[in-house]
């Protein structure tokens, strides 16, 4: 049996002698060694204690150090007492400290050589300034050093035993960027860091730090770097063109300790690599949409050996949610104009419909009220919204948008749907067409849009009360439904054949009626929810260009545009003016007017025929104008005066 140990370790050898010739006084250890810088003398030794009939002889030796120019030596022993012999152990006796030492091809002392060790897996080494790396001997088993790239061995002095040393050549080598990659990040088409979005380890694009990993790499391949060594890195912000957004900042971070850009938008920092030959830092790009950093690296505080290219883009997901039937509308146009903004907006999900009949009564509606025959309409207003948005899935919570499209948006809560016609008088003579084109006593009155057969609250009756009274007082009763006919947005009354009746032949005589219709509030093309920005409306019966308009401004309206005063701008934004910001003038919400003239204008209040009198005004072609129908002049882009409000936003949540 072989027993591997350490050079200079304390053994205890024993035998056993048997009976017969345990009665002898003494038996004597001898060795056999091949190697070994001293020899082990042989001992003759008192037997001892017994054990039944055997006697036992111990003895303690402290083996010899391995010669300088081995790592392993051979040591057995036996014992021999009245002329038997007693073969013991065989020992493998290995050096227990060695050093490797580097030089150049002059002879001198090299350092930074990196190496690993056959005992220690992959771990780094590095030689000292005298060119020497003790070897971390951990096993009483061979020991073999592996220099590493940048640096290769020309010529083995000696590769075995205490002292190793080798020739060896020191390649330059750079300290780049190794993650990110680098790949497709060039200047052109930087890496795009979706700073809204929450930092998750499964998504590493995601959050406003970006931790950036350094490693080696020579003209041949990527190493680890040479533990210790410096590496440079240098920001640079375009001063110019960043947000003037201030939280979080824009920061270079090394182990934790923090360097803003300066004046002219660089931070520099420096670090070393560490003992797995790696290093990393952070980058605090702050959260504006369309920011670029260029993160340079080096070796050498020119940091030329790579630059990755970031930009800040934020993403938002939206449900499409369409009546049954309707194709859904392309939003092209309107992810062209956020791209302008470094937002990404992406379906998320299949579309989802709404089936015919689904909803509240009177949500659904003849078409033919509004020109288009032989269609079931579906009209979602502040009234029956909560059904809808019922059928919003919010899967990305809180960068969800649901996208409730609907064939007309017409409000019926709230005050304001009452109209009233009172004491209108009628005689024998007042006459006009009814639905089948004979004449009646009665009259025909314009209500307006939000007038129909029935009404758009519930799908009931679209008169609320209705009475008609003789001028002498005699006489008096309702005005029923079947007294009107309604289409148009007007209604025709005939009057009740009591009325007709009364008034029989006698031109003097007069019936008044007073009556109250029900007439929706609209028609409106879109909203984002007051409450609930991320719960929008739009309305689809309208050209693609002015679908995506709606869409593109509701959103607008969901990302906090128009801001008015500094509170509702991004942080570090407050004294950041837009010029043509306004509030009311016909519009409701904060809205731009790009393209008024600055005396028009007048600080948002209008002057002339303008004083708190915005509607169409078709000078004004930003999205965020407050009015979007046919024939508008939107280009179907946020202007540059709103755009930079709109990257300022962190857009973290909707919600
Ligand atoms: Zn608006
Ligand atoms: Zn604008």
């Amino acid at each position: 049996m072989t027993a591997n140990v350490f050079e200079e370790s304390t053994l205890t050898l024993s035998a056993w002698i048997a009976r017969g010739k345990g009665d002898r006084a003494s038996a004597k250890f001898e060795f056999e060694q091949e190697g070994g810088s001293e020899t082990v003398e042989a001992a003759e030794l008192e037997l001892g204690g017994k054990d039944g009939d055997k006697k036992k002889v111990s003895t303690q030796i402290t083996l010899p150090k391995c010669k300088d120019d081995e790592d392993v030596y051979t040591l057995s022993y036996k014992v021999t007492c009245g002329g038997v012999e007693y073969p013991g152990n065989d020992f493998k006796v290995w050096l227990k400290t060695a050093k490797f030492k580097a030089v150049d091809s002059e002879g001198a002392a090299l350092k930074g050589v990196p190496l690993t060790f056959n005992q220690t897996g992959d771990k780094l080494y590095v030689t000292d300034s005298a060119g020497e790396c003790p070897l971390p001997i951990n096993a009483t088993a061979p020991a073999k050093i592996t220099v590493r790239s940048p640096c290769s061995v020309d010529e083995w002095t000696t590769e075995v035993g205490r002292l190793r040393e080798a020739t060896v050549t020191k390649k330059e080598y750079k300290a780049v960027v190794v993650d990110p990659a680098l790949e497709d990040n060039a200047e052109d088409t930087p890496l795009r860091q979706y700073t809204n979005l929450k930092v998750d380890a499964t998504a590493p694009r995601q959050g406003s730090k970006i931790t950036v990993t350094i490693g080696g790499m020579t003209d041949t391949e990527c190493i680890p770097g040479i533990p210790g060594d410096p590496i440079y890195v240098k920001l640079e912000w375009d001063k110019d063109a960043v947000s003037k957004r201030n939280d979080p900042k824009r920061a270079l971070i090394i182990d934790g300790s923090t360097v803003e850009p300066n004046d002219e938008g660089v931070a520099e920092g420096e670090m070393k690599f560490d003992d797995k030959g790696e290093a990393s830092f952070e980058v605090e790009l702050g959260q504006a949409g369309g920011d670029i950093v260029k993160i340079h690296t080096g070796i050498t505080s020119a940091t030329e050996d790579s630059t990755l290219h970031v930009q800040n883009w934020r993403r938002l997901w939206y449900q499409l949610t369409v009546p049954k039937g309707t194709d859904e509308p392309s939003l092209d146009r309107m992810t062209a104009a956020l791209d302008e903004v470094f937002v990404e907006y992406i379906q998320e999900g299949d579309t989802v419909e709404v089936p015919e009949d689904d909803g509240p009564a009177g949500s659904w509606f003849d078409g033919a009220w509004i020109g288009e025959d032989g269609k079931k309409l579906l009209n979602v207003g502040d009234h029956n919204k909560t059904h809808f948005h019922g059928k919003f899935d919010d899967a990305k919570t809180p960068h969800m948008v649901h996208v409730m499209c609907c064939h007309t948006q017409y409000d019926t809560g709230g005050a304001g749907t009452q109209v009233d016609f009172l004491d209108v008088e009628v005689t024998k003579d007042t006459k006009d067409k009814w639905s089948d084109g004979s004449d009646v006593i009665g009259f025909k009155k314009k209500v307006g849009r939000g007038f129909f057969p029935k009404s758009l609250k519930d799908g009931g009756s679209s008169l609320i009360s209705g009475s008609w009274e003789s001028d002498d007082g005699s006489e008096s009763g309702d005005i029923e439904d079947e007294h009107l006919h309604i289409a148009d947005s007007h209604f025709t009354l005939k009057l009740p054949d009591e009325a007709v009746t009364y008034l029989g032949d006698d031109a003097t005589k007069k019936v008044k009626v007073d009556i109250s219709v029900f007439k929706a509030k609209g028609p409106y093309l879109g909203e984002a929810d007051g409450t609930k920005k991320y719960l929008q409306l739009i309305v689809i019966r309208l050209s693609e260009n002015v679908s995506n308009d709606v869409a593109a401004h509701e959103l607008g309206h969901t990302m906090k545009q128009v801001p008015q005063a500094a509170g509702g701008k991004p942080p570090g934004m407050g004294t950041v003016t837009h010029g043509r910001e306004y509030t009311g003038n016909g519009h409701q919400g904060g809205h731009c007017a790009d393209g008024m003239a600055s005396g028009d204008y007048n600080g948002g209040a209008g002057a002339g025929t303008y004083a708190g009198n915005f509607k169409g005004k078709k000078e004004c072609t930003c999205i965020m104008y407050g009015e979007n129908g046919e024939g508008s002049t939107c280009t179907g882009k946020f202007c540059d005066r709103c755009k930079p409000f709109i990257k300022g936003q962190a857009l973290d949540t909707l919600h």
